[in-house]
C-alpha cells in the first residue's frame, strides 16, 4: 500500500511535483494524490494546477474497471492478473472507488493486507479509495488520480469498485473495459448485481471455478453468456464475453486477458469506439463537475443558506408558491456571485 504523507508546510513546488510525476517518482505521485483527496482549499488549488500540467501527458493507458460483491475474489483476481501483466513488462496502477469508506469509516475495499505480493512490486502502484462526502466527489478524485498515474508512466490501470451500489456507473464512465466478477450458484439477487450492471459489462468472469465448484461455474458461464445475448447491442459492436477462472489457482486469468480484454482493445481501437467512448467520458465529466460546482456554490452561498428555512416555511404555510420561492433563492445567488 502506498504511503500517504502530507506535510502542509513543506509541500514541494508545483514544478517539482509535475517533474517528479513525469519522472515516475512514486512518492511525489502519492503525495499529489493526497492533495487531490484533501478537502483544504489551498490543497485543492495546488492539486488542480498539478493535474492540469499532467493532462497533456495522460491518456496513454488501458483502463479496466473491475467490480463484484465483497468476497467474490476481486483482490485475489487483481493480484493474479496484475502479477501476470507485470511479468510481461507492464506498469500497473490499481485505484479504487469505494464511497463506503467515507460513511462507515471502514472501507470495504482498501484493506492493507489485500494484494500483498502486488504491492511489493516496483511496477505496481496500489492506492485505496479516497474518502469523500459523496460518490461524485470520490469518483472525481479517482478520475484526477488516473491522470497523474498515466502521466507517471503507468500503462495499465485497474479501477476497482464494490458491486453493491451506484459506484459501478461512476467507474464505468472512466474506464475502457468494464469487468464484472461473479460466482456460480448464487442467484443475481444474492450477488446484489442488478441487471443494469450486467448490461454495462464488456466481460464477465465466474470466479472460484475450482474443486467442487468447477461444473457449476461452467454452467453459470453458459447461462450468463446466453442471458447477455438478450441485452441491447453493445455500442462498440462488441459481444460481451463470459469466462470462468480460478483467481486462487491462477487458472484462466491470463487467457481471459488475452482472448477477451486484448481482443476488445484491438477491435474497439480499430472501429473507433475506443476513442469515441473516451470523448463521451470527457464530456460527461465536464458536465458532471460543472453541476457539482454549481450545486456546491448554490448551497454554500451565505444568503441562500440564511433564507432557505424561512422560505421553506412560507411555502408550507402557502404564503408563497414553491416556484416563486425557488426563483427568489436563485436570484439571490445570482446577484452575489
Ligand atoms: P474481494 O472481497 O472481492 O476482494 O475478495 P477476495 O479476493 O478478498 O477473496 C475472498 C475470499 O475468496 C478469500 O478467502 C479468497 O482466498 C477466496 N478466493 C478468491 N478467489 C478464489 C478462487 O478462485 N477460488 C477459491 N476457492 N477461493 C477464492
Amino acid at each position: 500500500m502506498e504511503p500517504t504523507p502530507l506535510q502542509p508546510r513543506s509541500l514541494p513546488s508545483n514544478e517539482t511535483f509535475v517533474k517528479g510525476i513525469l519522472d515516475g517518482n512514486r512518492t511525489l505521485l502519492s503525495r499529489a494524490i493526497t492533495l487531490i483527496e484533501s478537502t483544504r482549499v489551498d490543497h485543492t488549488e495546488k492539486a488542480q494546477a498539478i493535474v492540469e500540467a499532467c493532462l497533456p501527458h495522460s491518456g496513454n493507458s488501458f483502463r479496466v474497471g473491475i467490480t463484484g460483491v465483497p468476497g467474490v475474489g476481486k483482490s485475489t483476481f487483481i493480484e493474479a492478473l496484475g502479477m501476470e501483466l507485470i511479468g510481461r513488462g507492464k506498469k500497473l496502477a490499481v485505484l479504487a472507488v469505494d464511497p463506503s469508506s467515507s460513511r462507515s469509516g471502514g472501507a470495504i475495499l482498501g484493506d492493507k493486507t489485500r494484494m500483498d505480493r502486488l504491492s511489493r512490486e516496483e511496477n505496481a502502484f496500489i492506492r485505496p479509495s479516497a474518502a469523500g462526502a459523496s460518490l461524485g466527489g470520490v469518483a472525481r478524485k479517482t478520475r484526477e488520480s488516473i491522470v497523474l498515474c498515466e502521466a507517471a508512466g503507468f500503462d495499465t490501470l485497474f479501477i476497482e469498485t464494490v458491486g453493491v451500489g451506484q459506484s459501478e456507473t461512476a467507474v464505468h464512465s472512466m474506464v475502457d473495459f468494464f469487468l464484472l466478477l461473479m460466482l456460480a450458484g448464487a442467484g443475481d439477487e444474492l450477488q446484489g448485481i442488478k441487471r443494469g450492471i450486467m448490461e454495462m459489462a464488456e466481460g464477465m468472469v465466474i470466479n472460484k471455478a475450482d474443486g467442487d465448484n468447477l461444473s457449476a461455474a461452467r454452467r453459470a458461464r453458459s447461462d450468463y453468456q446466453r442471458a447477455l445475448h438478450l441485452f441491447p447491442a453493445h455500442p462498440g459492436n462488441w459481444t460481451p464475453q463470459v469466462r470462468h477462472c480460478s483467481a486462487l489457482n491462477n487458472d484462466g486469468i491470463a487467457e481471459f486477458w488475452d482472448s477477451v480484454i486484448l481482443d476488445y482493445l484491438k477491435s474497439t481501437q480499430s472501429n473507433g469506439y475506443f476513442n469515441q467512448r473516451r470523448e463521451e467520458q470527457a464530456k460527461y465529466w465536464f458536465r458532471e463537475h460543472l453541476e457539482e460546482r454549481l450545486y456546491r456554490s448554490f448551497y454554500s452561498h451565505r444568503a441562500v443558506r440564511a433564507q432557505m428555512n424561512e422560505l421553506e416555511e412560507r411555502v408550507l404555510k402557502q404564503e408563497m408558491t414553491p416556484f416563486k420561492a425557488a426563483e427568489y433563492l436563485f436570484a439571490l445567488w445570482k446577484k452575489q456571485v
